[in-house]
């Protein structure tokens, strides 16, 4: 059984909620340097956090160079994830806005769904289609093939 990502534009801008694009979070009154690619140096983009079971996973990727900085390797250093499990939390923000956070903000209610495969969740939503931004628990659905980190 897999939860569908359905957007929700009425759970935009809180704090510990699953979202994509919007700002990351952090402990509050804590310094926190914003995630920096290992290769070209740059602040990475936040993409969105996730709240689950261990805290709010937040995931950062390069966006610098989309291509020349390995950020689709696990362990190449263009990507990271954090996971924030402070109670007392606030919003924060790159010193380069325009570089590392998305233009648009999108929420989500989780609805949980009888099947396994996402395909067949996703076209079985009875909403729009574009509503659908994604699965959580089950099977990964591969774009171009089970690409597992080793
Ligand atoms: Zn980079």
């Amino acid at each position: 059984m897999i939860h569908l990502l359905i957007n929700d534009d009425s759970k935009k801008n809180i704090l510990d909620e699953t979202s994509f694009g919007g700002l990351p979070v952090k402990e509050a009154g804590v310094t926190v340097e914003w995630p920096k690619c290992k290769t070209c140096d740059a602040e990475m983009q936040f993409l969105g956090k996730i709240k689950t079971d261990i805290g709010l996973e937040q995931i950062f990727m390069c966006n610098n160079d989309p291509g020349m900085c390995d950020e689709w390797d696990a362990e190449g250093g263009g990507n990271k994830v954090n996971v924030v499990t402070a109670e007392n939390i606030e919003f924060f923000e790159p010193i380069d806005s325009e570089l590392s956070l998305r233009a648009t903000e999108y929420a989500v209610k989780l609805v949980e769904t009888a099947e396994d495969d996402y395909d067949i969740a996703r076209e079985n939503w009875t909403g729009n289609q574009r509503e659908v931004l994604g699965q959580l628990y089950g099977s990964p659905s591969w774009i171009q093939g089970d690409e597992r980190p080793d």
